[in-house]
């Protein structure tokens, strides 16, 4: 019935999004190489507005790379990729054209990409709150005052609120995990990008991150998820990518990755992390 459920947490209303309409994300024939081993082999990933894509797949297989690309935190060697209908940066454009960007260009894109890592990275020495208004107050997009009225309710929003002043070592991993996605929230980005958000929590952590992606899910925001949980894949996600050796092998809504009839690898990979 829409309804999405992270260990118990049930976060009402949300129907299944179709994929397709606007895309925001247009990732096509993506390739990039560290070192002459080549780890993205032409990967073609489609996002549209208010979709949750989540990519899954082993180790190693490019999945951190591919979402690296899309912010500009590695250039792509090739193939092309837009963002709300602007190009990112590519060392070679889809005819070999170099496409390089100035870095107030990047910068311009990026504030309407929103980063979530695996590790959190607080700014230790900045309250939770200032953690959360520091990048809108210091591009001028809000004033102090705007940004923590904003800083506030996005800290409701991932039930923060109550630790507005400490500091992000008095706080748990999942807690400081939270205010990382409100801190990528405050700029208000069409896409949010999660890298292995909950890896590095321990695993009484993991469900209330869960929760928060699950809550923006409902919202309607725009992301694309790397993660081991697949927990998130089968609740939350619209559609799944499923990577390996640094190819998308599959991709479809949950059902067709985790029902009876999915592919013996899918089968075998979703068995060893689950
Ligand atoms: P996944 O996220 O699926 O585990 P990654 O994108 O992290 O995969 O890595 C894909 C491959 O690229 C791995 O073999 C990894 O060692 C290699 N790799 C990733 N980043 C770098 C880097 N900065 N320098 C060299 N090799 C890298």
């Amino acid at each position: 019935d829409g309804d999405v459920a992270i260990q118990g947490t049930v976060v009402r209303g949300r129907e299944r999004r179709p994929h397709e309409g606007e895309k925001l994300v247009k990732a096509q024939g993506v390739t990039k190489s560290f070192h002459g081993n080549q780890v993205l082999k032409g990967v073609d990933m489609d996002v549209h507005a208010g979709e949750v894509v989540v990519v899954i797949g082993p180790s190693g297989s490019g999945k951190t790379t591919l979402v690296r690309t899309l912010n500009h935190l590695e250039p792509a060697d090739g193939g092309s990729i837009e963002i709300n209908g602007q190009t990112v940066g590519c060392k070679a454009g889809p005819q070999g054209r170099v496409v390089a960007l100035s870095d107030r260009d990047i910068s311009l894109q990026r504030r309407n990409i929103g980063m979530v890592f695996q590790r959190f990275n607080l700014f230790p020495h900045k309250t939770v709150l200032e953690n959360v208004t520091l990048a809108p107050v210091q591009l001028h997009l809000m004033t102090a005052a705007e940004a923590e009225t904003f800083g506030m309710e996005l800290l409701r929003k991932v039930g923060m609120a109550a630790h507005a002043k400490k500091y992000p070592h008095q706080l748990s991993g999942g807690q400081q995990q939270r205010i990382a996605i409100a801190r990528a929230l405050a700029m208000k980005p069409s896409v949010m990008l999660f890298d292995e958000p909950t890896s590095a929590l321990d695993p009484e952590l993991v469900a209330e991150v869960l929760a928060v992606i699950a809550e923006l899910a409902r919202d309607g925001m725009t992301m694309v998820i790397v993660t081991h949980e697949m927990k998130l894949a089968r609740d939350v996600a619209d559609w799944v990518v499923f990577m390996e050796d640094g190819n998308v092998v599959k991709q479809g809504p949950p059902e067709s990755l985790f029902g009876p009839d999915a592919e013996p690898r899918i089968k075998r990979f979703v068995q060893s992390v689950s």
